[in-house]
């Protein structure tokens, strides 16, 4: 006998309708988003029990083409990425053309080394026509450290000879009051990112929070499985829209241990495999700043010196 076929999250055995309403809640409403999910975060959002969540898991891959795909078949998918550029050459050859959609890039720096600038320009230019380096799309900027200034953006945008008003109406933007409230606002923009072709999500800071509520001993592991979840659901979004994602990381001048090694994959291998960039940002000489490519996959290493100057970014 034929199995029944499975094709949508109430068609799972052993998910009946109150359970896929709670995942749908959850912004788990398809067969993709489960099958990459994790047995504990599932059972804490049904109340099923590990076990019944691990199978309920194993169904939703079971049903997906999950396994192997050919190079062809890769290709064709990164042929779908789209590059979002910050208008500076170096900056932009470093990454390999710009910001990648599908993935999760990362500024890490001291204060002051331009991560907010640098997100900044990327939300005006995100709105860019592809051919001439954006995503043709909007914006969602999670603002942790209240650093997000309209003005600043009026300012980069009419550099560019664009209108200013249209750009800050396409930027989205959500004050997190503290990681929880980040990490809930990070799930709440897939409503506007499925209403609003938005293809950049920026969160400023990604760690800011977490390092503030989580300062204790003995927080870490708790710290980490947060950030681990707030990635997580950034990496769907960017995955499932094929969006980039933008996020700064606030280290001390002498790196300290947040993550451990400075220069190991935040998020463990939940962003591990995917292709994305980590980028160091430095103070250089004569108000110059520095950035470093960190890990990334397919890009030679390498560093670009730029300035901040009222128009968003340039060469030096
Ligand atoms: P971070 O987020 O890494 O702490 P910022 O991106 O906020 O750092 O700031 C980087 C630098 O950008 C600042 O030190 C400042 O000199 C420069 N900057 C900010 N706004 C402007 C502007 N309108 N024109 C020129 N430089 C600016
Ligand atoms: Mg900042």
């Amino acid at each position: 006998m034929n199995k029944p076929k499975i094709l949508t999250v109430t068609d799972l055995p052993g998910v009946g309708a109150v359970t896929a309403e709670k995942l749908k809640e959850s912004g788990y409403d398809n067969l993709m988003s489960i099958a990459v999910s994790s047995p504990s975060e599932f059972s804490e959002i049904t109340g099923l029990t590990e076990n019944a969540a691990r199978k309920v898991i194993q169904a939703a891959r079971d049903n997906l083409a999950m396994g192997f795909e050919s190079g062809e078949q890769l290709l064709e998918r990164r042929a779908q990425v789209i590059k979002i550029g910050t208008g500076c050459k170096a900056f932009d050859e470093l990454i390999g053309g710009g910001f990648e959609s599908g993935a999760i890039s990362e500024c890490f720096g001291e204060f002051g080394s331009s991560k907010s600038q640098i997100a900044h320009i990327l939300a005006v230019r995100a709105q860019l026509p592809v051919e001439q380096g954006g995503a043709n799309g909007e914006v969602v900027f999670i603002d942790g450290e209240s650093t997000f200034r309209p003005e600043r953006i009026k300012q980069i945008a009419e550099g560019m000879g664009l209108d200013a008003n249209e750009i800050l109406k396409k930027i989205h933007v959500a004050r997190a009051f503290n990681s929880d409230h980040q990490m809930l606002m990070s799930e709440k923009s897939e409503d506007l990112v499925k209403s609003n072709n938005v293809k950049l999500i920026i969160v400023d800071s990604l760690t800011g929070h977490f390092r503030a509520d989580f300062s204790g001993r003995g927080q870490l592991a708790d710290r980490q499985q947060k950030l681990n979840r707030h990635m997580h659901t950034l990496m769907k979004l960017a995955g499932s829209y094929n969006l980039a994602v933008y996020v700064t990381n606030q280290v001390m001048a002498k790196p300290d241990t947040f993550f451990g090694d400075p220069t190991a994959a935040i998020g463990g291998n939940i962003v591990a495999h995917n292709s994305q960039v980590r980028l160091y940002l430095r103070k250089g000489k004569k108000g110059t700043r520095v950035a470093k490519l960190i890990d990334a996959p397919a890009l030679p290493d390498g560093e670009a010196i730029f300035r901040i100057t009222e128009k968003g970014i340039e060469d030096v």
